[in-house]
């Protein structure tokens, strides 16, 4: 018996029953990754993906295994595999969103055709869709709810089962030879090439990526700011959250084996996880979201919102993409973004309220810039994310709310440290200066800084913006 294990987003070798269970059951085992160049991913996460393939196939050689990788159109190459390796079954973690949805159909017609079995596993799940459901058997569409409930539930998951991954015996099952002479065992050219290009370069160094170094961050993060999570997570200035996102993302360790680690954790030491296994939810809310509302990835889920009047200026969204908008918070924020492939949640919000109710562009725009330069960039956490800013999504920020930069700033960033680290134009200013220069134009002067040349003046009056902003929701409502 022969298994086809293929890899989408789960690029890790511990805590996969699809891997655990191809090993057990079968002769030989073949870990393939489909890489088709026509299913755009953004610039960040090409980048990581070369890296964390690269990272993967040295793991597996170093067990005596192989990686294969198949790099085309997808539907050819799925079906040539299968007629290469001559598969009994295809295993593989079921992923929500595009381009992994497209993927996974094709596979289906493809196995059928060929009477080859497909079975997928949620394990990127906590629970599988369908699970958490309210009375009524409907999804959660608000968080809290969906939160409670599953607590409610944790009780029912079981820990993951690496009996066969850990004995190193069974990974010679996975050596193929035969396929890494034929070059099935490179890293796509275009990813290497994007991975090659300097801003990805400069962004790559922050990271340790692949399943090692996600395990690091989280003991890491354990030891020194779980803790402390919920008082200082608002911080963008402080290291207080994990930053596993896209280590999340890329499936180099398993949200659900991050639950058992703090439960085991928990049984020897107090510990205060409560709060940081909230937001782990969030994205267990924000996949089942996705799945049960496919439509969310491009449109609002609140669909009276398609009908909002949106303007597209391309200078505005050029400021905002470069960090040149006057508004330093938001600047910061989006130069973090260019510089590490990151951004600070809080600071998230605040960059994409003033893009979309202040400067009246499609949070469309917006996704589809965070899409292509963070590392995390996720389509179901991406588009929950954008949506709940921009009021028209699942459990919304209400559309009449705005955050108001200013305020944000000066209460989370309120010494502007976190400005001064991302704004270094701006770094002799005073905290009280420093979240809005043009108010303190004095001061400016005194310190050489000319607004306007040295850095922006702000691309709106902010008070104005609000009004406009209030007055469009009005029209949508009437
Ligand atoms: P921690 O605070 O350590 O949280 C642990 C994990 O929980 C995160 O790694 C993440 O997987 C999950 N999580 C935390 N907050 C959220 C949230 N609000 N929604 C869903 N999951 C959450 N997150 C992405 O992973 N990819 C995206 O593309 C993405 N786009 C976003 C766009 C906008 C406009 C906004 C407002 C938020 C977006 N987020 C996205 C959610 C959140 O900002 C990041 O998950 C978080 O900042 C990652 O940092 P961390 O790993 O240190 O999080």
């Amino acid at each position: 018996k022969t298994t086809l294990v293929w890899l989408q987003r789960e690029l890790r070798l511990s805590h996969f029953p699809a891997l655990e269970k191809a090993i057990a059951d079968s002769e030989r085992v073949a870990v393939v990754y489909f890489h088709d160049p026509k299913q755009l991913i953004g610039d960040a996460n090409s980048a990581w993906l070369a890296q964390s393939l690269q990272t993967l196939k040295q793991q597996l050689r170093a067990r005596g295994g192989e990686l294969l990788i198949f790099s085309g159109d997808f539907a050819d190459y799925f079906a040539q595999a299968l007629q290469l390796i001559e598969p009994t079954q295809v295993f593989y973690s079921f992923q929500v969103g595009q381009p992994f949805s497209a993927m996974q159909n094709e596979a289906l017609t493809i196995c059928q055709q060929n009477k080859v079995a497909l079975q997928p596993f949620f394990s990127e799940f906590w629970f599988d869709p369908g699970v958490v459901v309210n009375k009524q058997k409907n999804p959660y569409v608000v968080f809290t709810p969906f939160y409670k409930a599953a607590l409610a539930q944790v009780h029912t998951l079981e820990p993951f089962n690496d009996e066969v991954t850990e004995n190193s015996a069974d990974w010679k099952k996975l050596a193929w030879p035969e396929f890494k002479e034929q070059g099935l065992s490179v890293i796509p050219e275009d990813l290497l090439a994007i991975q090659q290009q300097p801003w990805a370069k400069k962004i790559l160094k922050h990271w340790s990526i692949g399943e090692q170094g996600a395990w690091q961050k989280l003991r890491y993060f354990i030891d020194d700011h779980l803790d402390d999570y919920n008082e200082d997570r608002d911080f963008p200035a402080i290291e207080a959250t994990s930053a596993l996102s896209p280590y999340l993302h890329f499936g180099e360790i398993s949200s659900r084996a991050i639950y058992f680690e703090l439960l085991a954790l928990s049984e020897q030491q107090s510990i205060h996880y409560q709060p940081w296994v909230r937001q782990l939810l969030w994205r267990e809310f924000a996949r089942l979201l996705l799945w049960f509302f496919p439509y969310t990835e491009q449109e609002p889920f609140q669909q009276k919102f398609s009908t909002m009047q949106w303007q597209t200026d391309a200078e505005l969204i050029e400021a905002w993409q470069k960090g040149l908008t006057g508004i330093p918070i938001v600047d910061a924020g989006m130069r973090q973004l260019w510089e590490t492939g990151y951004m600070h949640n809080r600071v998230r919000m605040v960059v994409a309220s003033l893009l979309t109710k202040d400067l009246n562009q499609s949070w469309l725009h917006g996704l589809q810039w965070f899409a292509d330069t963070l590392v995390d960039a996720d389509p179901a956490n991406n588009a929950m994310g954008w949506q709940w800013v921009a009021g028209c999504g699942v459990d919304a920020a209400p559309y009449y709310r705005l955050f108001n930069p200013l305020r944000q700033s000066e209460r989370f960033d309120a010494e502007g440290e976190y400005i001064r680290q991302w704004v270094p134009e701006l770094k002799t200013l005073s905290k009280k200066a420093i979240h809005a220069p043009w108010l303190h134009q004095e001061e400016c002067k005194m310190k050489g800084i000319q607004l306007g040349q040295d850095y922006p003046l702000p691309l709106v009056d902010l008070s104005q913006s609000r009004k406009r902003h209030l007055q469009r929701v009005e029209q949508l409502k009437a």
